[in-house]
């Protein structure tokens, strides 16, 4: 039987299957590869779903859903009519739609797929995600990540190590992702985005472009005449963007709009790409220059100014002789068919970062007797690969002091009052508990979504845990209890891990045994291992690890010790 790949966009949703030695795409009723994302009932109390039920959205706005996978996860109700559903539910309506138009192509029964998800969504998304794949008869094989499925269409599994970045532009949403092949697995390494950024935001300028020149009023037009012009202005978009003249005629105005003209009144939401590419590149510790490959994908980059873009600001060009639309529907039929060999590519998704900062409120000492509250320290930063667990100190500002509030909050601002409030704990402190007395926090945090927190006085190694649930209820207390124990291993030190303490050691002995340049060059390569060791950054520890290993055994094969 053949397991599907399934795109399952917010604009456009796509399924494809593996015929033989490609990934082909599978037409729906009307013959387009694309199925709009949009959900309908007619006035019969029938469902439409795509095509049919994307030309009422502007003229049954109250019969109509469209953009809900927004909302995937939530309690968010869409009403179509007098019926109530959720953004899982309409999800299950699209994915039931693909299923059918696959059987009829295949002419055999699906009930298995390989379902793209972006790579921020959460444990929550995704498994509504599922939940609406089981509505519509599908098991999921398998989710995998939007741009892990568009690298992979590239084939860029089949490469050794690299470092790409994904540039999705869809319909409403902009997503970069930073991704590196590394030993045969592929990690998503850092996102940003604009989740209100997209391909509809060019349609719009248009739009106003269009009312500025004419002197019509938006409020004026008919739901007819704004449905008409709306798609004119969709067709004008993708007119200029293959080099010719754009044309919209309503009533008896007429519009033109020039490749010119259009480069000139995108140019707002061009700038408006460059925050999270640098982002993405600032958290991945990277520069434009370390980026080997760049893929676009996404409809709107089909717009021939955003390949501009891409290429003069990361200075190299990119990828996109897949159809962008299509990129990432192909890959999710590459990694069904690997699924069914057996061979599929292993990913490290994205529930694998912690997606924001983890940190606690604290008091900052700016001059002798001044002190500044409400301070935000990260103990976790945004886009740690997890499971982690870091550890930071804190100490008492006065004399006596004789409590600790120890607040837990997320968000990436530096004043706690503009992130969200996790949890908080109240830790008493002997008598007599001087200034200065050290207070040790440590952070677990996995991808469930657990996050423990543990504060350590020092002076009397009192411990008290706090455990902070994303999703609380999901995971029941024994399940909590083997969680925790399975993290319990992070919670020492790298450098007391007996793995890295021995390693150490094995530098040392040939450090010991050799002289000169030699003796330099081990000391170097020491102390990158150790500064990997003090980041307490699992990725970096792992490639210093292995980069030591790998020169100590060229130095023993050598003969040196
Ligand atoms: P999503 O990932 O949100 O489901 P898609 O990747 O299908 O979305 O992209 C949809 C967007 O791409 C729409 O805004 C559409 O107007 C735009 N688009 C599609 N084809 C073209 C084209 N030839 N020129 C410009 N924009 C296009
Ligand atoms: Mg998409």
């Amino acid at each position: 039987m053949t397991t599907l790949g399934i795109d399952l966009g917010t604009s456009n949703s796509l399924v494809a299957y593996w015929n033989e030695d490609k990934a082909v795409l599978i037409p729906n009723v009307f013959g387009d590869v694309l199925t709009p994302s949009v959900v309908g009932i007619d006035d019969n109390g029938e469902f439409l779903i795509g095509k049919i039920a994307k030309e009422r959205l502007t003229t049954h706005p109250d019969k109509t859903a469209a953009v809900f996978k927004r909302f995937m996860g939530t309690e968010k109700n869409y009403y179509l009519g007098e019926h109530r559903f959720s953004a899982t539910d309409l999800s299950s309506f699209v994915l039931k739609a693909l299923k059918e138009d696959a059987e009829k192509f295949l002419g055999e029964t699906c009930t298995e797929a390989v379902i793209s998800v972006p790579a921020y969504f959460n444990n929550t998304q995704r498994k509504a995600t599922v939940d609406a794949a089981f509505l519509a008869g599908l098991k999921v094989e398998r989710l995998i990540s939007e741009p892990t499925a568009a690298a992979i269409a590239y084939g860029i599994h089949e490469q050794n190590d690299t470092t790409i970045m994904v540039i999705d532009i869809g319909g409403g949403t902009f997503d970069v992702s930073i991704l590196e092949m590394f030993d045969g697995v592929m990690q998503v390494i850092a996102i940003a985005g604009n989740n209100y950024l997209g391909g509809e935001d060019f349609t719009t300028v248009i739009i106003e472009t269009f009312l500025n020149a004419t002197g019509l009023k938006k409020e004026r037009l008919t739901t007819k005449d704004f449905a008409s012009l709306y798609r004119q202005a969709e067709d004008a978009k993708q007119v200029v963007s293959e080099n010719g003249v754009g044309k919209i005629v309503l009533a008896e105005n007429e519009f033109t709009l020039t490749v010119d003209q259009f480069e000139q009144i995108s140019q707002p939401l061009i700038l408006k790409l460059r925050e999270p590419i640098i982002q993405a590149l600032k958290d991945a510790q990277l520069k434009p220059a370390d980026i080997e490959q760049i893929v676009l994908i996404g409809g709107a980059t089909k717009m021939p100014i955003i390949k501009s873009f891409a290429s003069k600001f990361l200075g190299k060009i990119p990828f996109m002789h897949i159809n962008p639309d299509e990129t990432v529907g192909l890959g999710a039929a590459v990694q069904a068919a690997l699924k069914e060999r057996h061979e599929s590519l292993e990913e490290f998704i994205l529930t694998d970062v912690c997606a924001h900062t983890l940190g606690v409120d604290s008091v900052r000492q700016i001059s002798n007797s001044k002190y500044q509250e409400g301070v935000f320290t990260p103990i976790i930063e945004r886009n740690t690969t997890i499971p982690v667990s870091q550890m930071k100190e804190f100490y008492t500002i006065y004399d006596n002091q004789n409590t600790v509030k120890l607040s837990v909050y997320q968000g990436e601002s530096s004043n706690v009052k503009d992130n969200l409030k996790l949890g908080e704990l109240e830790i008493k402190l002997p008598p007599n508990t001087n200034k200065d007395a050290k207070i040790e926090t440590r952070f677990t945090y996995d991808k469930n979504g657990l996050l423990e927190i543990l504060v350590k006085i020092v002076s009397t190694g009192e411990v008290k845990q706090l455990i902070i649930q994303k999703n609380p209820g999901v995971l029941s207390d024994s399940e909590l209890k083997g969680q925790l124990e399975k993290l319990s291993d992070l919670k020492i030190h790298p450098r007391d891990r007996s793995e890295n303490r021995l390693l150490l050691a094995r530098a040392d002995r040939i450090y010991q045994t050799s002289l000169g340049e030699t003796r330099q060059y081990i000391e170097f390569l020491m102390l990158e291992f150790q500064k990997a060791i003090e980041s307490q950054n699992e990725k970096s520890i792992q490639i210093q690890s292995k980069n030591l290993k790998e020169k100590l055994a060229d130095l023993e094969g050598l003969g040196w010790d």
